[in-house]
């Protein structure tokens, strides 16, 4: 079981209104923890609003000290969360122009990856809470963009989204194909237990490691990632899973019986290699 690479698929660390990176990679260790995906926080949260390029240039230094200082190894996600779009328009920016801003944000996401700094893009998608039909169609657009950014860069996508059921996975899979972007390149953050095909229409399903999820996911498929979207920060404690939720889970299904070791181990390396085209660990 030692040799299990348990990574967690979205995992924040915030020093400015949490833990921080090294104190959270080191928790997520000794619990069995090997690989975290860290997608930036949005830019409100790191005391510069809207400087969309600041809080990837931050993820990408909470990245490499973990690399450096812990024995975890720690990948950036970099990207524009589609609540910035909705503050921007609340701070008296017209559509256009916050739509500006945002695409702006994202090409120099996509450097970031191009040069080999951060893994993917993410989390991009659109608003989990009412938005006018206006605003809809923007972040629609603005979600392709992403993939087709994504396309060109060869790298992932994670799709942070309302609460979506089949409909949505559907409506996703024919974005990223009118993108050009492989399915499986495109990573639902959040996901509920949608492992079967036939539901999430070739999408890569990020499965909140509850107890409940993964138990009903795995039934039906073993390709599917693991997250508890741990937000690392003191005045929302409980808004989501801890950080040791992932390795704990793991290792508790293993000792059920519910995976198998080689289940585990295959969820661990072969799933995250085929969702980013890559090795992820060491
Ligand atoms: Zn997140």
């Amino acid at each position: 079981m030692e040799d299990i690479p348990i990574t967690d698929n979205h995992i924040h660390v915030d020093p400015l209104n949490g833990e921080g990176p090294l104190k959270i990679a080191q928790i997520f260790h000794r619990v069995g923890g090997r690989v975290m995906i860290i997608p930036n926080k949005p830019s409100w949260t790191c005391g510069d609003p809207f400087n969309f390029k600041n809080a990837m240039d931050l993820v990408l230094r909470y990245v490499k000290e973990i690399n450096s200082q812990t024995e975890v190894k720690a990948h950036a996600l970099v990207g524009v969360h589609p609540a910035e779009l909705s503050r921007l328009l609340d701070s008296g920016k017209d559509l256009e122009t916050a739509a500006k801003m945002v695409l702006k944000g994202l090409d120099y996401a996509q450097k970031l990856v191009l040069e080999g700094q951060a893994l993917g893009i993410g989390e991009i998608g659109r608003p989990h809470y009412e938005v006018s039909p206006e605003e809809w169609e923007v972040q629609n657009q603005i979600m392709v963009y992403g993939m087709e950014l994504a396309r060109d860069a060869d790298c992932a996508v994670q799709l942070h989204t309302e609460s979506s059921q089949e409909q949505q996975y559907h409506e996703f899979a024919q974005m990223a194909q009118n993108a050009g972007l492989k399915k499986h390149r495109l990573i639902k953050h959040f996901s509920g237990p949608y492992t079967d095909e036939k539901e999430n229409y070739g999408l890569t399903p990020s499965l909140i490691a509850t107890r409940d999820v993964v138990q009903q996911g795995v039934k039906k498929s073993k390709y599917f990632l693991m997250e508890t979207d741990y937000l690392d920060d003191v005045t929302r404690p409980g808004a989501v899973l801890g950080p040791k939720t992932v390795p704990r889970r793991t290792l508790e299904f293993i000792n059920k019986g519910i995976f198998s070791e080689e289940d585990a181990y295959k969820i661990h390396t072969d799933n995250y290699k085929r969702a980013y085209g890559r090795e992820l660990y060491p």
